[in-house]
């Protein structure tokens, strides 16, 4: 099928709440294009260089969403324009976040990255570390930061029982964190599943899922 063929397929069997962002990392800015003008918006990239090129390359009415580890010293080529950052994973991170934020005049959009998977060289908080963070209150003060909801990877296996464990474990925490923390009804955003995995994730509860090689082809890098 075609980028086109594929968008139209995909968008038509999700369920009306989950958003799909197409993950366009390595592909060409051609294939964003094409994407685009089957009505696709919101489009995710894992390095900032290539995503601030993308952008500049591209219609100004996309919604440019970060999803891969962002370093603190990079934040600062993003925030002027950025929707969502997929990866906020450490209160070093949101911090330089806000302070950019507050740099352009915006409240930027965060999601919360938790580690689920069994692979070390997965991102993430830990559920204390969050719990311990989310408690002590200090994002509260980080008036250039809207905490958006909860974003997972799950563990690469064919073994359907760990993946969809891990995705039942990051839908716990996107409904009670809310309830225990006070963060309020902009917490509203659940963003796992890929290409592989994203049924099972919105049968999880997943409302935003993050699909690339299914939509564009097989890519030669993560
Ligand atoms: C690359 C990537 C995706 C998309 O992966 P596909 O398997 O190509 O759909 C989703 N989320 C993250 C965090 C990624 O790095």
């Amino acid at each position: 099928m075609s980028i086109r063929e594929e968008i139209l397929t995909l968008r038509s069997a999700l369920p009306d709440p989950v958003k799909l962002v197409a993950v366009s990392k390595t592909y060409p800015p051609e294939a964003i294009r094409e994407a685009y003008e089957a009505g696709q918006r919101i489009f995710g990239e894992s390095r900032v260089q290539e995503l601030s090129a993308k952008h500049e390359a591209l219609p100004g009415d996309i919604e440019w969403h970060l999803i891969g580890a962002l370093q603190t010293n990079k934040v600062k080529y993003i925030a002027p324009f950025v929707s969502l950052i997929h990866s906020g994973d450490s209160a070093r991170l949101l911090e330089e976040i806000n302070k950019q934020a507050l740099r352009c005049n915006r409240v930027i959009d965060v999601l919360l990255e938790v580690h689920v998977a069994q692979e070390e060289s997965k991102h993430g908080w830990s559920e204390p570390e969050l719990r311990e963070y989310l408690g002590s209150g200090a994002w509260k003060e980080l008036s250039g930061v809207r905490l958006r909801g909860v974003m997972g990877v799950a563990t690469y296996t064919e073994d359907e029982a760990v993946v969809r464990a891990e995705f039942l474990r990051l839908h716990e925490l996107f409904i009670s964190l809310p309830r225990e923390y006070g963060l309020g009804a902009a917490f509203d955003t659940l963003s796992m599943g890929m290409s592989g995995d994203y049924e099972l994730a919105i049968a999880c509860g997943s409302n935003m899922v993050r699909v690339g090689s299914l939509i564009f082809g097989q890519r030669n890098y993560k």
